[in-house]
Parts: C-alpha cells; structure tokens; sequence
C-alpha cells in the first residue's frame, strides 16, 4: 500500500498523533505493517518510489526480527524462552540482556513505578491473548509475589525467579522506533516519520525544513487531538494512557497500566501523558512509568530533566505541557 501525495498535514494510522509538513509540495511515501499488536506507519520523504520500497522492506526485516525477540505472544522469541524457564538462567541475545537492563535502569529511576515484571498481573487482566478478566483479591495477591524488578539476575544471560515473568509492551516499541531511525539514517534517508501505535519518531528534517509538528490525540475522543506540538528532527513523542487498550466489566472500566505495587489497573489522576526526547526506549518506558506516578510525582520527575518535554493531560482535562513543545 504505497501512496505518492503532496504533503499537507497528514493523519497518521490509528489518529493517536499526525503530523504535517506544511504546503511545501514534498513527495511521499508510506508503508503500514501491522506488528506487536500494533498499526505502524512509516514514510519516507523525497525518496523515489523504488528506493521507498526498498527502505520500507528494511524497516519490515527489522520489525520482524524485533518481534520475534521481545514478543511474548511469540513462542520462540527471546522473552517466552525467558517466562518459561522455570527458575533457571535463560541464555538470550546479547540485545535482549541490554533491553531488559535498560527497563530495570527504569524502574530504579520511577521508584518501580516502571516495572517489566508486571507480566503476571497484565496476563491475569487478560491483556495478553487470553479473555479479559477481573482477577479476584487472592489471585491478584499470588501475581504480586512474583512482581518486583530487583528480582531479575544478570548472569550473562538473564534469571528470574520460578512464576516470574517480564513484559516489555512498555519499552520495545521505544526501542524499535530507535532502531528503524538509525536504519533510515544509516541508509541515507533525510527525512520520514516512523509512527508506531502511539510513538512517533521524526527522522531528519522536515522537507521545509521547519519543526515537525505533532498533535497529540485527546483522551477524550478519539477523533481529535488536544495540543499540537513543535518537535526537531531525531526527536520521538510517546503517550501512554489508560485509553488505549481497556475493557469494560459490570459498568466499569479496566486499563492496561499495571500499578506493579497493587497489580491493578494505576488509579491515575492522568488521562495520558506524552514525553518527548531524544531517546525513544527511555521517552516509552517513562510514559508509562508518569502514567502510574501521577500528575504531582510526574511533574516533580520531570522538573528535574531538562533532556525531557512533556504534556500531561489531566483526568478533568486540564493541559501541563513544557513550553519549548509548544507551537
Ligand atoms: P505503554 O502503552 O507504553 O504505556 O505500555 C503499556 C504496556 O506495558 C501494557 O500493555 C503492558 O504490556 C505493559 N505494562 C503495564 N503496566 C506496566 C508497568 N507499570 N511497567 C511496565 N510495563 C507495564
Ligand atoms: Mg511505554
């Protein structure tokens, strides 16, 4: 499905964010893949149309190969190797060892609030393949003895304990969205947009070379964004919120963010959170981690790093964003 078009401001699959490159008559093209339970987008800018190609059949090898390392609904992948390894040290690639530290470097940084051993709740819950499902007291109580990430042990592979398991829906697409960039740029590409669910990572320049602008989708409704943003080119903008993957039991709703202290859905006084930064995997894993922290231990994370700009949407909708996003 490849489309040539000028660019106006573009819609990005599935309406979590779009972004525009003003009228300046560019030429486009995009590729969407469906991968890790997501609708991905990437295009490509003033390329020509077999190259297009080209580049996005790299971007596919490398979703793919992604996939089948960090997937847990993949049997073989480098993750369910580890959730079944009852107890013993797992030997997974050198890049699984690296991802799974850097979400623990995570978790040290939130206070646990980011916690990739969350597994056994998110499985309980239902978000994982099987049937949504409100667990009762005593089995979400079973799934909190084995939650905790300082019980991951680093022995060149890795080890969890019997009836641990990790999860990284909170990270891996931070981290391929870090790699399909370097895989653009390495191949020459001056300016595209990788969009993966809710994570848009902007690739060089716009063609005007002006700022991208990002709107961030409301929480609220699906169909319309509640700010726009100024982003530069190496820049990647993530939100999480409870809206994006949820069920609804006897009148009342379930979302997908974990609090890896009760092992219930976070009751976050936030709708979403969106971070904005240079690096994809920690801008993810901490949009998910604010999420469970709330609007005041967020804000106060986020005063402290000036790496990071941020909008926090508010349960009664009030907006808190950085000014140097603003446009
Ligand atoms: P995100 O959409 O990036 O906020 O990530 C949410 C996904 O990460 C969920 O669907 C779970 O697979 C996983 N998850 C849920 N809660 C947590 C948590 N507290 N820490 C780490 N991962 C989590
Ligand atoms: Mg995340």
């Amino acid at each position: 499905m490849t489309k040539k078009a000028l660019c106006a401001i573009i819609t990005v699959i599935p309406l979590l964010l779009c972004f525009g490159c003003a009228k300046s008559g560019c030429v486009y093209y995009s590729k969407t893949f469906f991968s890790m339970d997501t609708v991905m987008e990437i295009t490509v800018y003033n390329e020509r149309e077999e190259r297009a190609n080209e580049l996005f059949s790299l971007c596919y090898d490398e979703i793919l190969r992604q996939e089948n390392l960090f997937s847990v609904s993949v049997a073989a992948s480098d993750i369910s190797k580890l959730n079944a390894s009852g107890g013993e040290s797992a030997e997974v690639a050198p890049e699984t060892v690296s991802l799974i530290e850097k979400a623990v470097s995570v978790s040290e940084l939130t206070g646990g609030a980011f916690d990739i051993t969350v597994y056994p709740a998110v499985k309980l819950w239902g978000f994982y393949g099987g049937e949504h499902n409100v667990p009762n007291r005593g089995e979400i109580a079973d799934a909190l003895t084995f939650i905790g990430y300082k019980n991951i042990e680093f022995t060149g592979g890795v080890r969890l304990r019997k009836g641990m398991g990790i999860d990284l829906g909170g990270i891996a697409k931070g981290y391929l969205g870090d790699s399909l960039k370097s895989l653009l740029e390495k191949n020459g590409v001056k300016s595209a947009v990788i969009s993966l669910g809710g994570n848009i990572t902007l690739v060089g320049d716009k063609p005007d070379k002006k700022s991208w602008s990002v709107a961030v989708r409301s929480p609220f409704s699906q169909d319309e964004y509640i700010c726009r943003l100024s982003v530069s080119g190496g820049y990647c903008v993530v939100t999480s919120g409870a809206y994006e993957r949820y069920f609804e039991k006897d009148g009342k709703t379930y979302h997908h963010i974990i609090d890896p202290k009760t092992g219930y859905p976070a009751q976050s006084d936030l709708a979403s959170v969106t971070v904005i930064g240079e690096d994809g995997c920690l801008c993810d894993a901490l949009s998910t981690a604010l999420f469970v922290m709330g609007k005041e231990k967020a804000l106060a994370f986020l005063l402290g790093r000036e790496d990071l700009s941020y909008v926090l949407v508010l349960e009664g909708g009030e907006v808190i964003m950085s000014d140097d996003v603003k446009e």
